[in-house]
């Protein structure tokens, strides 16, 4: 504490990142990153990129990448918007979308950033808990509000709801805005972009991050109707009008390009994560059915916090949530086979 900060900071708790170690031989299977490399497209795009360009601020509007997601989305550029990370187009859409008197509805358990957003920005939120079975149940987001988010699949679970669920819910709600976040979405989970069209209080947030293999680059987007892309559009202008880079820019349009190797390292995770998932049923495992490229595991005799430590003193990094409600239960990012085969070798 300073005497320096403003009030409004004095009282913020920030989100906690996942540990990015600055040793290299762990096993890192704490942030969800993706185990393989970015397309050799990417690699080339940056490449053979002019240095001398740099020189030059960016394209604020950043129009090669978004015609290029516009394209692959069936969309129009005008319903596509572009940021430095998913979380910072998230935090422009909780700019522009949730401050009202009404509460902003969220799952009780899902990314924690957004509970950080709400404090940072003033918004009152009513969290919603899980069911039994650690679903989101949206019959019980049934009430007057101001907004809703969820991830779609939810974090830290990795379950996925079916997209005639997501349907009902912006039809009971066509007042407010509806943002899913799909940052696991390709890893088999159903999009709700195909809905944009006939809703325009429906926003969707995907990331560059996981399935892109470019957490490193900083990279994400959402779609919707152009009114509420106009709406995030303002909000950005008003802050930074150059979010992506040009290698960014040139990074993520070579990785939309290559939809094959895309398609091939997801499909990989995919089946590792199945893979993953028998062998820790068979030791005893409790595995929810993640649709993401992380599982969310615990088991009926030992205490998670304690197997996190013991992975760790084995050199393989897995996440740990203190929130009471999920702590005995470990985050594990599907690696390569290999890694994953260590892992269940450590155990
Ligand atoms: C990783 C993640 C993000 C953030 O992604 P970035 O694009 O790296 O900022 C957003 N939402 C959820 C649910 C995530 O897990």
């Amino acid at each position: 504490m300073s005497k320096f900060w403003s009030p409004a900071i004095r009282s913020l708790v920030p989100y906690t990142p996942g540990e990015q170690p600055k040793v290299l031989n762990l096993i890192k299977l704490n942030t969800n990153e993706n185990p393989y490399p970015p397309s050799p497209s990417v690699v080339k795009a940056i490449h053979d990129f002019s240095m001398d360009r740099l020189r030059l601020y960016p394209d604020p509007e950043a129009s090669k990448l978004k015609t290029a997601l516009a394209d692959y989305h069936n969309l129009d550029a005008n319903q596509v918007f572009l940021g430095n990370g998913s979380d910072e187009v998230l935090a422009l859409a909780f700019m522009a979308f949730f401050r009202h008197d009404a509460p902003l509805l969220m799952p009780e358990t899902t990314y924690s950033f957004y509970e950080v957003y709400c404090d940072l920005l003033n918004i009152n939120a009513v969290r919603i808990p899980l069911n039994a079975n650690y679903e989101i149940n949206l019959d019980d987001y049934a009430q007057k509000n101001g907004g809703i988010i969820f991830a779609n699949p939810n974090a830290p679970t990795g379950i996925a709801l079916p997209l005639s669920r997501i349907e009902k819910l912006l039809k009971d709600n066509p007042d407010t805005v509806v943002l899913v976040d799909e940052a696991y979405v390709d890893f088999g989970g159903e999009s709700a972009i195909s809905l944009i069209d006939s809703y325009p209080n429906l926003l969707v947030s995907h990331t560059f991050s996981k399935s892109r293999s470019l957490a490193g680059m900083r990279i994400g987007a959402a779609f919707g109707h152009s009114d509420l892309i106009n709406g995030l559009e303002r909000v950005k202008n008003s802050f930074n009008s150059y979010p992506l880079d040009m290698l960014a820019i040139e990074a993520a349009t070579a990785s939309v390009s290559d939809d094959a190797y895309f398609e091939e390292t997801c499909q990989r995770i995919i089946e590792t994560r199945e893979k993953t998932t028998e062998a820790l049923l068979a030791k005893g495992f409790r595995v929810l059915p993640s649709c993401a490229n992380f599982i969310f595991v615990s088991h009926p005799e030992r205490d998670a916090k304690e197997l996190m430590q013991a992975l760790r003193n084995e050199n393989i990094l897995v996440r740990h949530f203190t929130k009471p409600s999920i702590n005995q239960f470990l985050r594990i990012t599907i690696g390569t086979d290999a890694e994953m085969e260590e892992l269940i070798a450590k155990l």
